[in-house]
């Protein structure tokens, strides 16, 4: 632990706080919205940005893990996990076969070339990845006369069942993920194969796809996928809030500009704020000026200008502002969802596109 003087007197404030009751009480959410399904946690691309290490201590209660590659995996295993981790996309090389029968991992068989990368290796489980009509991985679901019989020839495998994906679970109108689940109810599987279909949004608002195991990911870190981005309408706690400071704050005059190519124009008078937060931490610079609402000792003021590499602007008109006050970028009291809607992306990538120099700070409750 560094001392807190040192915190206060030697570190770029910009943080992200990990709220790891928060995620323990997710958990318990989606535990009672899977009912009798396994529930696996997803945390690829280091833990949606939120750091593996970080919410690892809060997941024990759930009954596997997945991940996009082997070194994700790998390191889950370094970390001491013991749960099966599923690999999404399966093995990306022959060598990779090995691995999962060394460590437990459970692939996703998407293609040929995974089948024959699987032949011969002993001691693993796989599921098959079927293509419902997300057309991105995965065998057809209309040609299983042709796939299976190659897939049940791989007699040294114990196959699980089949995992499928849903393009558009989020989606108001949800007979296209109905039609996706249908082309999977009209396969015709071996006995006791099991089901690994929903996402965080399936799971929510599809639970007839809840099948044996569900894949969360999104909803577990506290969002929600669906487009009123209302995660407490969901019984859900965002987990990640991104805090950082006010660096300095100036009086513009009307018609002053400010930041970058003068991204900004004050056309009255006031206080703009500058604040440690840039695309150097992977927050968003394709924003427009004047969008993105960010919270400031309890009000809520739009980034104005070019986001720079480490600094961005906030439009405070006639409030002011100390240097050192907490801006709170996302998160609990200004949710991500809400951001990401203003920044005209998704919450995925708020959170995701972090870089490595942002602190982790881990809090409980
Ligand atoms: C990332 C991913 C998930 C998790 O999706 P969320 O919307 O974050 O719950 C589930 N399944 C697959 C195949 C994925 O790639």
């Amino acid at each position: 632990m560094r001392p807190f003087f040192f915190l206060e007197c030697e570190m770029r404030p910009l943080v992200k706080v990990i709220d790891v009751a928060a995620l323990r009480h997710n958990v318990r959410v989606l535990r009672q919205q899977a009912g009798a399904a396994k529930l696996v946690a997803v945390v690829k691309a280091d833990a949606y940005g939120h750091g593996v290490a970080n919410v690892l201590p809060a997941l024990t209660d759930v009954d596997g893990f997945a991940v996009a590659s082997m070194d994700e995996a790998l390191q889950l295993r370094q970390l001491g996990v013991g749960q099966p981790v599923l690999l999404l996309e399966g093995i990306f090389a022959a060598d990779e076969a090995a691995l999962c029968a060394q460590h437990d991992f459970v692939p996703c068989v998407h293609s040929p070339e995974q089948l024959a990368w699987l032949r011969g290796v002993d001691g693993i489980s796989a599921w098959v990845k079927v293509d419902s009509g997300m057309h991105r991985l995965g065998f057809a679901a209309a040609d299983a006369a042709s796939w299976l019989p190659q897939v049940l020839s791989l007699q040294q495998v114990r196959w699980l069942g089949v995992a499928s994906h849903f393009a558009c679970a989020d989606a108001e109108d949800l007979s296209d993920a109905q039609a996706q689940l249908a082309r999977l109810d009209a396969l015709a599987l071996p006995a006791g194969w099991q089901r690994c279909l929903a996402n965080s949004a399936a799971l929510f608002a599809l639970p007839e796809a809840r099948g044996e195991v569900v894949r969360a990911g999104l909803a577990l870190y506290g969002m929600s996928p669906f487009a009123d981005g209302d995660a407490a309408r969901l019984g859900l706690r965002p987990v990640l809030s991104l805090q950082t400071q006010v660096l300095a704050v100036r009086r513009l005059q009307a018609g002053d500009f400010a930041g970058y190519s003068h991204g900004f124009q004050a056309q009255v008078a006031g206080n703009l704020a500058t604040i440690a937060l840039g695309y150097g931490d992977g927050f968003p610079r394709a924003i427009v000026s004047g969008a993105v609402q960010l919270l400031l000792n309890g009000k809520r003021y739009p980034l104005v200008g070019r986001v720079a590499m480490d600094m961005a602007l906030l439009w405070l008109g006639e409030d002011t502002a100390a240097v050192g006050d907490a801006v709170l970028v996302f998160g609990e009291g200004n949710p991500a969802e809400r951001v990401a809607a203003q920044a005209a992306t998704i919450p995925y990538t708020l959170t995701t596109m972090l870089t490595a120099r942002v602190r982790a700070e881990v809090v409980d409750g």
